[in-house]
C-alpha cells in the first residue's frame, strides 16, 4: 500500500516547499489511486524503496459561516480524510500561534495519524521547538524545508510502517 501524505497548516508555514522538496512529478499517479479526488494538488515521490503520495493542502484561510470561524476549507478537510498520516508544520521562527491552536484541535479530533513539523528551523536552537508540546500532538520534529534539513530523518519515520 503507497501512503498517501497529506501537508497541513495554515498560509506561509512552508508546505508547498516541502511538497517541492518530497515530489519529483506533481499530479501524477493520481490516475492510478481509485477513489482520490483529482481536484486537488498531488505529488508522488520516493525514498529509498518506499514509494508515496504527498498532498498539499494548500488554503487554511479562515471561512466564516454563520458567525463560526471555520479553520479549515473543505478541501483540506478531504485531502486529511483520504490521507494515511498528516504532516502539520507550524512555523519555528513565527512561533506558536490561536490559528495553529485551532487547527491542532482539528487534527487531534480527526483521530489520523499526525507528525508535528516545526518548519524553518535552520539555525534555530532546540528550545524553538518547546512551546509547540503545548499542542499535543507528540513530540515536535525540526526542518528547514528550505533547506532540506531533517526532511529525510523526518520521512524515515513517517514512512517507516508502510
Ligand atoms: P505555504 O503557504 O504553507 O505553502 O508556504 P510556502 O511553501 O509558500 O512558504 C512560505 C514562505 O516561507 C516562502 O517565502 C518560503 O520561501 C519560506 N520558507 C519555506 N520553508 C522555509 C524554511 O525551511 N526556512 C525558511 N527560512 N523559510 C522557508
Ligand atoms: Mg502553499
Amino acid at each position: 500500500m503507497v501512503p498517501v501524505i497529506a501537508l497541513v497548516g495554515r498560509p506561509n508555514v512552508g508546505k508547498s516547499t516541502l511538497f517541492n522538496r518530497l515530489t519529483r512529478s506533481r499530479d501524477a499517479l493520481v490516475a492510478d489511486f481509485p477513489g482520490l479526488t483529482r481536484d486537488r494538488h498531488y505529488g508522488d515521490g520516493r525514498i529509498g524503496d518506499k514509494p508515496y503520495l504527498v498532498i498539499d493542502t494548500g488554503g487554511f484561510e479562515p471561512i466564516r459561516t454563520e458567525g463560526i470561524v471555520k479553520e479549515m476549507t473543505g478541501q483540506a478537510q478531504l485531502a486529511i480524510t483520504e490521507s494515511d498520516v498528516v504532516l502539520f508544520l507550524v512555523d519555528g521562527r513565527a512561533g506558536l500561534t490561536p490559528q495553529d491552536q485551532r487547527i491542532a484541535q482539528n487534527l487531534r479530533e480527526s483521530g489520523k495519524k499526525t507528525y508535528l513539523v516545526v518548519n524553518k528551523a535552520e539555525g534555530l536552537t532546540e528550545t524553538a521547538k518547546a512551546e509547540f508540546y503545548e499542542l499535543a500532538l507528540g513530540e515536535p520534529y525540526t526542518i528547514s524545508a528550505a533547506h532540506g534539513e531533517g526532511v529525510k530523518a523526518l520521512m524515515d519515520l513517517v514512512l517507516e510502517p508502510f
